[in-house]
């Protein structure tokens, strides 16, 4: 507990205070409050840890018993939040906090959070279910679907491989078109979800479910707009000319024109990656390398060791389990487990350092002192944030021969690998907008042309060109916008505090050493600013109060421009 207090500067301090006038705290509103808390604790932290393990089965095995079970505990966790008389009661300890009768900051946030977690449940037990079920079931469709050509079924890995080889537009053309066809499978259930989704919120009195989401995640939808165009103006230009270059290489590579490019001819079904065509072959140097291995070393050279989370992990591919990659924390006492299907390439590479990155920030660094509510990350963009943080490394030559791996181009796989890292950021801002605007355009009218708005979209801000008389779900193809929904702007708003904790680290820990010049290797004292600065204070902080406090200033565009070389 003594570690959480010494972290509250004088800043969040005044803060708070400000926020919770002290002239009316009361005890008796807070000891109220601490015992709704710890009857939330004792009600639902047994089923949280039964979801989390009936989570992980479900996706290893793909099969449907545990996916009924998944369902199940989530079920559970539904109806125990949904209970009126909890509510009502968190509802009347709400409004005491609110005017600031209780007088424990830690107490005050975890009624804060608690409020956001079972309003969202306030609806009808019938309809949540229907929810849960109809997810699952895209869930499953997701996980069970492979890519099929000529009658042969393809992995993911195997689908990559294709659109970052071929040279034959046409075989190009096939294995996209038939990444796609998921979104035809799953089209109706989708579309029924976004029903399910927009009739709950219209319940608990908001717009549309975009709008219910954002309040439930502490954003607001108008500042969330204002910084995606503010980025949209800072990225278009770089981004424009940034692909005029990639343009010029893929064309070489289809032997057509570049005005003549179609989405297949990039280098991953959605353009959301940076194509790797600058020379050098970025997958070389993990050729040989030991991911799993690497990743071990580098975390324990930091100060945050992740052997444990290895040991519980499931990292190769097989049949029925989830292709992706994710990190959970099962029973937030350290049990915390990643699921990945390495392949030795750069990209594996890259998805490691991000899921043991998500790793790290977890309740393996999160005191035990933090009360079980807030015992998780501050926010889904910072947690995001520190993923992408790590996974930046995949992309650096001094980072790869600090931990031992040989490059054997050095000078060509700078150049190139710069390159990609710089135009992999701009290239997934312009991503992040497409998806951003069409989520909301999407939930605010599910009844209008999806697929002509996906294209118009992505027209717009990723300069790609609809194939001629394409109408189809493209879409319903990407499974964030069925499983993760409303999510996807966090990766962007990731990627800043990703930049900006960077730059403090670089300030603070490196005495003020150029951003692009560190590689966190041994250094222990990233680890320790790490704790201390980003993962300790959990959720005890919101987003912009952990930003604030890890970097000393709101979250904003700069350092994540100077990233790629634009100047504010
Ligand atoms: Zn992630």
């Amino acid at each position: 507990m003594h570690a959480l207090r010494e972290l509250l500067p004088l800043l969040v301090t005044g803060l708070m205070l400000m926020m919770t006038a002290p002239t009316f705290a009361s005890p008796a509103a807070t000891e109220r409050a601490k015992k709704f808390i710890a009857g939330h604790d004792a009600r639902i932290r047994p089923l949280d840890v039964a979801s989390a393990q009936a989570w992980w089965n479900a996706n290893i095995s793909g099969n449907t018993d545990d996916f009924r079970k998944k369902e199940e505990a989530q079920n559970k966790i539904d109806e125990a939040l949904a209970n009126k008389e909890q509510f009502a009661e968190l509802k009347a300890i709400k409004q005491l906090r609110d005017k600031g009768e209780i007088d424990d900051k830690v107490v005050a946030r975890a009624i804060d959070v608690l409020y956001l977690m079972y309003l969202e449940k306030q609806v009808d037990p019938a309809l949540l279910k229907k929810i849960t079920a109809k997810a699952n079931a895209v869930e499953q469709k997701f996980n069970v679907f492979r890519a099929k050509v000529d009658g042969k079924e393809m992995t993911d890995s195997e689908v990559r491989d294709v659109l970052k080889k071929s040279g034959e537009s046409k075989r190009r053309q096939a294995v996209w078109d038939a990444s796609k066809k998921v979104g035809a499978e799953v089209e109706k259930d989708l579309k029924e979800l976004v029903a399910l989704r927009n009739e709950m919120a219209t319940k608990l009195g908001f717009k549309n479910f975009h709008s219910l989401m954002l309040y439930l995640n502490e954003q607001d939808g108008d500042e969330l707009i204002k910084l995606f165009d503010e980025l949209d103006k800072l990225t278009r230009d770089p981004f424009l000319k940034a692909k005029a270059e990639i343009d010029a290489r893929l064309a070489k590579n289809v032997g057509k024109a570049p005005a003549d490019l179609l989405p297949w001819d990039y280098h991953d079904p959605f353009f959301q990656e940076s194509p790797a065509v600058f020379d050098a072959n970025l997958d070389e140097p993990f050729q040989k390398a030991d991911i799993t291995q690497l990743c071990s070393t580098f975390y324990k050279g930091i100060g945050l060791p992740i052997d444990d989370v290895i040991a519980r992990s499931s990292l190769k591919e097989q049949k029925g389990k989830s292709p992706h990659a994710f990190c959970t924390d099962i029973d937030r006492e350290g049990d915390v487990r990643v699921l990945a299907n390495i392949v030795a390439n750069e990209y594996w590479m890259g998805t490691m350092l991000h899921e043991l990155g998500h790793a790290v920030y977890s309740s393996k660094n999160i005191p035990k002192s933090v009360p079980y509510v807030l015992r998780s990350e501050s926010h889904i963009l910072t947690t995001e944030g520190v993923a992408m943080q790590f996974e930046r490394f995949s992309k650096s030559r001094a980072w790869l021969e600090k931990m031992g791996v040989k490059v054997n181009e050095p000078a060509k796989f700078d150049a190139a690998a710069e390159k990609v890292r710089q135009n992999q950021l701009l290239i997934f801002s312009r991503w992040c907008q497409v998806m951003l605007r069409f989520e909301k355009a999407m939930y605010e009218n599910p009844g209008q042309d999806l697929n002509k708005l996906w294209w118009d979209l992505v027209e717009k801000y990723q300069g790609l060109k609809r194939p001629a008389g394409r109408s189809a779900p493209d879409y319903a193809s990407k499974i964030h916008i069925c499983s993760a929904p409303v999510y996807y702007h966090n990766y962007m708003m990731g990627q800043l505090f990703a930049s900006q904790v960077h730059a403090t680290i670089a300030k603070e820990v490196y005495g003020g050493a150029d951003p692009k010049s560190i590689t966190y290797v041994n250094e222990m004292k990233v680890g320790e600013f790490m704790k201390k600065r980003v993962f300790e204070p959990g959720k005890t902080l919101d987003w912009r109060g952990l930003t604030k406090f890890a970097t000393g200033t709101e979250l904003s565009p700069g350092a994540f421009a100077a990233d790629f070389g634009t100047k504010k």
